[in-house]
């Protein structure tokens, strides 16, 4: 399939992700792809892997209509080209990479564009393997790196950072974004900040974790973002049976990284690229599903005594429901909320429930609840997390795909317990 029918018209990424870059009459007319479990692709003839090879380090430039030919799985596998095609389509840019977890399409994507005396600045909160590779491992390559807490006008309190900390413009080559971060929801107006990397950062790359609401309900290209990360391990993935990550970009941002990638040896393995074409078939109707069940939940929460505030982009005000309306279709399916009571409430609340489940992760088909404090988040600093609005009485929910009444009479009965 292409991505064009026969009068031009261009077809939608739900229709694609059935059908995109798959050719059945290379694989006995099967209707879905084959798992390509292969390490190594046999060549016709020694000069078409002299070609191929040329083309895959970079030592010739493509023919124009050249398909890039099969070599080996660390370069390139049938699986993880397929799902490439689909998700870049998606994300309306060039090129998708795929990698064995979101962490290696983080790291492998930061190091393959910044070099020692390089600055990166990014929004604060990130997950929280972000945090540590950006204050831990980074600086040992000599990379430095300045993490700003959000507020609504990032472009702003960005070039505060620049000023306080003396930082030379042209050393900041990425500005990394998390938005809605985790937990506390915030969002950041990607375009404003694009626009400050593309004029006073004179070029900065800017990355953001599209790993919440992405790619069916925030495509950050749109807003001028030049690398779309992802934790494919959550939506993408979707059934919480797999660990992947996904990068997708220009060609040109793509190159470095894809070639870090091959090196590195960070990309999926096959079997993970069959996963994942066969959840991005489903992403939108899962995505959709979890998203209405959450503003309900949202709602639910928000009128309930005993809890505090609810964060969910459904019921945002001011400067956030602006940004939010702004740059997403969607307000996805993570809510946080606090409980009265600190953390022995919040413990009672979360051993209370009995269809959603204790669980760290979110993005998958069943109902996750967590306790960011003393979990996700535990090597966060407590007065940082508190600066961020996240308190002992913090829970976060990734909401699933069951029955709305079900998840609604669990949230009740756990919280009824709760208060016992
Ligand atoms: N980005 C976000 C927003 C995440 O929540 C996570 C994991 O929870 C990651 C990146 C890292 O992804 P992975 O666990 O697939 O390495």
């Amino acid at each position: 399939m292409d991505k064009f029918d026969s009068f031009g018209n261009e077809y939608h990424p739900e229709t694609l992700a059935l059908g995109l870059g798959y050719n059945p009459s290379l694989s006995e007319g099967a209707i879905k792809p084959p798992v390509f479990l292969a390490s190594t692709f046999e060549f016709k003839s020694a000069m078409e892997g002299k070609r191929f090879f040329e083309v895959a380090y970079g030592l010739r430039e493509k023919d124009p209509n050249e398909q890039m030919g099969l070599i080996y799985s660390r370069i390139n596998n049938p699986n993880l080209q397929i799902f490439e095609e689909r998700i870049s389509a998606w994300d309306k840019t060039e090129k998708g990479a795929v990698f064995a977890s979101g962490m290696a399409a983080i790291s492998t994507s930061v190091l393959a564009h910044l070099c020692p005396g390089d600055v990166l600045i990014s929004s604060k909160p990130v997950y929280g393997g972000t945090h540590y590779f950006f204050e831990n491992i980074l600086p040992r390559f000599g990379v430095k790196t300045f993490q700003v807490n959000i507020r609504d006008n990032m472009a702003e309190a960005f070039a505060e950072c620049v000023k306080e900390n003396q930082i030379d413009p042209e050393k900041v080559k990425m500005v990394y974004l998390e938005t809605p971060a985790n937990p506390n929801l915030r969002m950041v107006d990607i375009q404003q900040v694009s626009d400050y990397c593309k004029g006073p950062l004179k070029g900065a790359l800017l990355a953001v974790d599209n790993t919440f609401l992405g790619p069916v309900f925030q495509r950050p290209a749109e807003q001028g973002a030049d690398l779309i990360i992802y934790s494919a391990t959550k939506f993408i993935g979707g059934h919480s049976d797999l660990v992947a990550g996904v990068v997708t970009g220009s060609e040109k941002n793509l190159a470095p990284i894809i070639e870090h990638r091959t090196i590195f040896g960070t990309m999926a393995n096959p079997f993970t690229g069959w996963l994942l074409l066969r959840s991005l078939e489903t992403l939108s109707v899962r995505m959709r599903r979890q998203a209405k069940s959450a503003k309900k939940m949202a709602s639910v929460l928000l009128e309930h005594p005993l809890v505090n505030n609810v964060h969910h982009p459904s019921v945002f005000t001011g400067e956030q429901k602006r940004i939010y309306e702004a740059q997403c279709s969607g307000a996805g399916s993570l809510i946080s909320f606090d409980v009265k009571g600190g953390e022995e409430k919040a413990f009672k609340l979360l051993d209370s429930f009995q269809v959603a489940r204790l669980a760290v992760s979110l993005g998958g088909t069943e109902t996750l609840v967590e306790h960011p404090m003393s979990m996700t988040h535990s090597d966060v600093p407590k007065h940082e997390l508190e600066a961020m609005g996240v308190t002992e009485g913090t829970i976060r929910m990734s909401v699933g795909i069951e029955h709305f009444k079900d998840l609604k009479r669990d949230m009740l009965q756990a919280l009824e317990k709760m208060d016992a």
